[in-house]
């Protein structure tokens, strides 16, 4: 059996062919500059022509989409309803679900009769309980604007749970750890046996963890100043928030590679923040969680870098619990669930 994988975004086309039940991967490919100017590619369906791929040989095709609000608890088999719920949810991810449809679209146009499954980078935050993803806003902002946590990486952290609990040898459902997904965007999540009962990313993925570009955690009335005392406009705020901001506004550059070769104050600075933020969660989830069985590094930064793990678990209260580096696979996990869909 074959299993392609795809995730859309605006301007590129990732994709890659599984076989199953081998998990090899026959064949990896990524599209980029789609619909820039100059760009030989002007349009999504164009990116799926040059990929060359024969759909006849495709048993099913997984698609990434990030945003599936409350309506997508669990993957999907994807017919005319669900790409309209997708439609509705684009007020609440703007920039990535309408890319994530154009995906789906243009292979529903090539192979119409492959089945297509939608795996949300929400679902798996969908068992938050109210107390975790409910805001202290009027509550009425949660109830009529649907101003929530969502929570994003959950793919990733599906898959890190599977893999933390093989490690662990424990039952799933009997798991209890902090998973680390440290990238160039990142975030943090506390899984109760077996579930996320918290996570560090919210209503969109720029709250929680110091990030690449993103800021995370900061206190909102700093919006309102720079609104209201520096003249910044919407776009401004946000690109300063989630482009300039993070790694790259402490210290000027967001490779922590690079910066952990540096010597000077700012690059040190911007580690330490970094560090001292994942700390901060790691000590709020073990008081969430009671029992932690392991904490797990996974992403670009938690994966390779010694340093940052060394700092983060340099802690008394951390000495005695294990931590697992684990490398994340999201296609993999994104193929496991198109299997989940085509059993049922
Ligand atoms: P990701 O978004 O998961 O691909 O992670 C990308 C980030 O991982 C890069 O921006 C680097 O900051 C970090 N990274 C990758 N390799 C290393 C390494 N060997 N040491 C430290 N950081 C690394």
């Amino acid at each position: 059996m074959k299993i392609a994988v795809i995730n859309s975004g605006s301007s590129s086309l990732k994709f890659k062919l599984f076989e199953i039940p081998s998990e090899k991967v026959l064949c990896s490919k990524v599209v980029e500059h789609i619909g820039e100017k100059d760009s030989l590619i002007q349009n999504h369906f164009e990116a799926i022509e040059c990929l060359h791929v024969n759909f006849t040989e495709i048993d099913a095709v997984g698609h990434r989409v990030v945003h599936g609000g409350e309506r997508f608890r669990n993957s999907v088999l994807i017919d005319d309803e669900v790409i309209e719920a997708i439609k509705d949810l684009i007020p609440l991810a703007p920039l990535h679900n309408p890319a994530n449809l154009e995906g789906i679209r243009v292979v529903r146009q090539k192979a119409p009769n492959i089945p297509q499954i939608a795996v949300f980078d929400t679902a798996f935050h969908a068992t938050l309980p109210k107390e975790a993803f409910v805001y202290a806003l009027p509550y009425a902002m949660y109830e009529k604007r649907q101003i929530r946590r969502y929570g994003f990486h959950g793919t990733s952290h599906a898959y890190l749970l599977q893999k933390a609990a093989q490690l662990l040898t424990k039952d799933v459902a009997k798991t209890n750890i902090i998973t680390l997904h440290l990238g160039n965007g990142a975030s943090a999540c506390a899984i109760k046996n077996g579930k996320s009962c918290d996570t560090s990313m919210g209503f969109t993925p720029l709250e929680g963890l110091v990030m690449g570009s993103r800021c995370g955690d900061i206190d909102p009335a700093i919006v309102l100043y720079l609104q209201n005392e520096l003249d910044f406009n919407s776009d401004k705020v946000n690109t300063l928030l989630n482009k300039e901001s993070g790694l790259l506004g402490l210290c000027g550059e967001n490779d922590v590679r690079n910066i952990e070769k540096r010597k000077d104050d700012k690059a040190k600075l911007a580690l330490d923040i970094m560090v001292r933020r994942i700390q901060k969660y790691i000590g709020a989830y073990m008081v969430v969680l009671e029992n932690v069985d392991a904490i797990i590094f996974s992403g670009g930064i938690g994966e390779n870098s010694h340093y940052v793990r060394e700092s983060v678990m340099n802690n008394k209260i951390l000495k005695n619990i294990r931590s697992f580096v684990i490398k994340t696979d999201e296609e993999l996990q994104i193929v496991n669930e198109c299997l989940e869909v085509l059993k049922k």
